[in-house]
């Protein structure tokens, strides 16, 4: 991107007083032109270094600032950085006020690295770096105040006090605190810690797909830290021992009702919120029982139904009533429930239609073919008994298919799964990839089916065509293109379709004011998810996005009940500055997958995770991962490296400004 100064990650774009046409491009850098609808944004300050966009700036009353954040920010535990960083504070503020002298800057300088060299987590050891740039590259402003004539520019300093872990994290979810809380020997702690952003420790700490783990500082020195068993530990805890979870202070403390359509993870979650908030909140689901598709979809191996229980069922302890059985559109409507008098509506109605993948045969009602999230509903839920199969194909490679092939394995099948692209462009997670393979399955990769072959109603085979890899598509993986006259047929006695789910969106027919995208998905604000055309709806969750992970839909929800709440208060319905800032920092990035960390002894490995018996993990239902004992987690705890940081923006009152 085209600016005026960047010093970030080390490398130095200097394009003051050149002209704009002539400006060098800053292509490691990505920040937003503008902080909000109405604010523009024109300098960034953080943990890797200085940003100057354009005019206006104040580089010395933003450095003043910045110090004053890492100084709130700073947990005090470790001398260098509490002391350290408040000294810098008052240096700075001494040089604004025109009192300071050029002893300051020097000592201001000496200062930044004596805490970056000597701090014990990220705000100490990464904050001061952006300081010391300011002091090298913007000598003149200092010196423009250090000698009385330079008047303050009185802009404003928004800043998020974060770490690369929690900015990956939908759910904003505080990170090196839990863990932290966990090392201390405080797993409840750690668990009202995990709850500010989440009921769903449970389901979240045995099946999330971790973004947070990808962006963990500690795997720049060894293997990255297992945020999400820890999570899962902390829930373990406080179920093992029997201590009742948190009650709601506020339960109904409000008169406005609200409805969440759907008990998926974005309905629990966001009828938590609401719950905490004091809204007399009814969850309406189709169903028997809530979890979505983690109810119905992950299999008993990986996320336990009676587990999965006992999580809602916290979130109904705070006052949540859930109703089952009730499908919207059929057995209430918006009108109906307006009529109830619920103030607001929160649609979190998943994806749970089988993709189709028009072949030919799909629609005749075969024996032995099954859309891969049916099937895995009906055995989860113990719907049927499903009969042995002797080779079973997945059509897929995404979460759903490794689900439906371990599923298969575990029924007694061998079990392939037929996939048009190659293992490495596999959109599912790949520890799932991993575990199908330790447990037998087999792939044939670069196939894409063409039709069902039967004989008397069952299925027999399936015909395929070998595709090759030609250029990249705009999901950027290579777009598979067929080899003419390739047909063959794969024999086998079952076929399960995994390439994707659609949203059953029927209900909102009732208001075609409510907009809806080509993929069938209501349209809402993309920051506050609220309905543009009818202000009481909002939605979130696989809905509104397609087909996601539990953590999207939670950290949608928690959006979605803050956007709620400033609804029914009669508020502006936005986002804080604190979540802007967080969207500017994911948008420059809180990770740097290159940085060299030094002075970190490598080989402190990552804990294994204990599993059960391998003779029930390859032949019944039984939760695969047992868990972290107290000594392990805690031990694994003691690996992160808390890398907290604080980005602040410099922001302006008009938006073009
Ligand atoms: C087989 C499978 C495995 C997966 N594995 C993982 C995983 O390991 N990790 C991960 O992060 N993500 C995984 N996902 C994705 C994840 O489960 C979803 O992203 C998440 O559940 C979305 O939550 P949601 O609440 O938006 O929707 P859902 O979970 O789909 O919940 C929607 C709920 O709304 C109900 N509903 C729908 N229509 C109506 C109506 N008209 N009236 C009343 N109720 C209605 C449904 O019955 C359902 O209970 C998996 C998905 C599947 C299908």
């Amino acid at each position: 991107m085209k600016l005026l100064f960047s010093s970030w990650l080390g490398t130095t774009i200097d394009n003051r007083g050149k002209e704009a046409d002539s400006w060098e491009d800053c292509p490691g850098v990505k920040l937003p032109e503008s902080f909000d609808n109405k604010r523009g944004m024109t300098a960034f300050i953080g943990w890797g270094g200085v940003v100057v966009l354009k005019e206006p700036y104040d580089i010395v009353e933003m450095a003043y600032s910045y110090a004053k954040a890492l100084q709130a920010s700073s947990c005090a535990k470790c001398f260098p950085c509490r002391v350290g960083t408040k000294v810098m504070e008052d240096l700075l503020l001494k040089i604004l006020e025109g009192k300071g002298s050029a002893e300051d800057l020097t000592r201001l300088e000496v200062l930044c690295k004596t805490v970056t060299d000597n701090s014990k987590c990220g705000i100490g050891q990464l904050g001061p770096g952006p300081i010391a740039d300011t002091l090298d590259f913007f000598k003149e402003d200092y010196q423009g105040y250090i000698s009385g004539g330079k008047k303050r520019a009185n802009l404003h300093y928004p800043y998020k006090m974060t770490a690369p872990c929690t900015s990956a994290c939908p759910t904003g979810m505080d990170i090196p605190l839990y863990i932290e809380q966990i090392k201390e020997e405080d797993p409840l702690g750690s668990l009202k810690t995990i709850r500010q952003a989440s009921p769903m420790a449970n389901s979240l700490g045995r099946a999330c797909f971790h973004p947070c783990e990808n962006n963990c500082r500690r795997a720049n020195v060894e293997k990255s830290l297992a945020i999400c068993k820890l999570k899962r530990f902390a829930w373990d805890w406080e179920d093992q021992h029997d201590v009742q979870p948190p009650a709601n202070p506020n339960m109904h403390a409000r008169q406005e009702k609200v409805a969440v359509i759907g008990g998926g993870p974005a309905g629990i979650s966001c009828a938590y919120y609401l719950a905490l908030h004091g809204y007399r909140v009814t969850v309406f689901e189709k169903l028997k029982g809530a979890g979505g598709a983690v109810f119905t979809g992950i299999p008993q191996y990986r996320v336990p139904n009676e587990i999965l229980e006992r999580e809602w069922r916290y979130v109904e302890s705070l006052g949540v009533e859930f109703k089952f059985g009730v499908q919207f559109g059929k057995d209430e409507t918006f009108k109906s429930l307006r009529g109830q008098g619920y103030k607001a509506f929160f649609l979190g109605t998943g994806g749970d239609l089988s993709k189709s993948m028009g072949v030919e045969g799909e629609d005749k009602g075969y024996e032995g073919f099954y859309p891969g999230i049916e099937i895995l509903r009906k055995i989860k839920l113990k719907e049927e008994d499903i009969p042995k199969r002797k080779h079973a194909l997945v059509v897929g490679g995404g979460n759903t298919a490794m689900d439906c092939a371990r599923t298969f394995r575990r029924l007694g099948s061998k079990v392939t799964v037929v996939y048009r692209r190659t293992a490495k462009e596999l959109p599912c997670d790949p520890h799932e990839y991993a575990e199908s393979l330790d447990e037998g399955v087999e792939y044939m990769f670069l196939e894409a089916p063409t039709k069902i072959i039967s004989k008397d109603g069952k299925v027999v085979g399936l015909e395929s065509r070998k595709m090759e890899l030609g250029e990249p598509d705009a999901s950027g993986r290579r777009r598979p293109v067929p080899v003419e006259g390739s047909e063959h047929v794969i024999e086998c006695d079952c076929i399960m379709s995994a390439i994707g789910q659609d949203c059953d969106i029927f209900y909102l027919k009732e208001d075609p004011n409510i907009k809806i995208t080509k993929w069938d998905n209501p349209v809402v604000d993309e920051q506050t998810l609220q309905s543009q055309e009818v202000k009481d709806v909002f939605a979130g969750g696989d809905c509104m996005t397609g087909p996601a992970t539990l953590v999207d839909a939670v950290g949608q929800a928690r959006l979605a009940a803050q956007s709620i709440h400033q609804f029914l208060r009669g508020e502006e319905v936005r986002l804080s500055d604190e979540q802007i800032m967080e969207k500017v920092i994911r948008k420059i990035g809180a990770y740097d997958k290159k940085e060299v960390i030094p002075n970190y002894p490598k080989g402190w490995e990552r804990q294994p995770m204990p599993i059960c018996d391998p003779d029930l993990k390859q032949n019944s239902f039984t939760e695969v991962e047992l868990g972290y004992t107290q000594t392990q987690a805690m031990e694994e705890a003691s690996r992160c490296m808390r890398c907290y940081i604080v980005g602040m923006a410099c922001v302006t009152n008009g938006a073009g400004s």
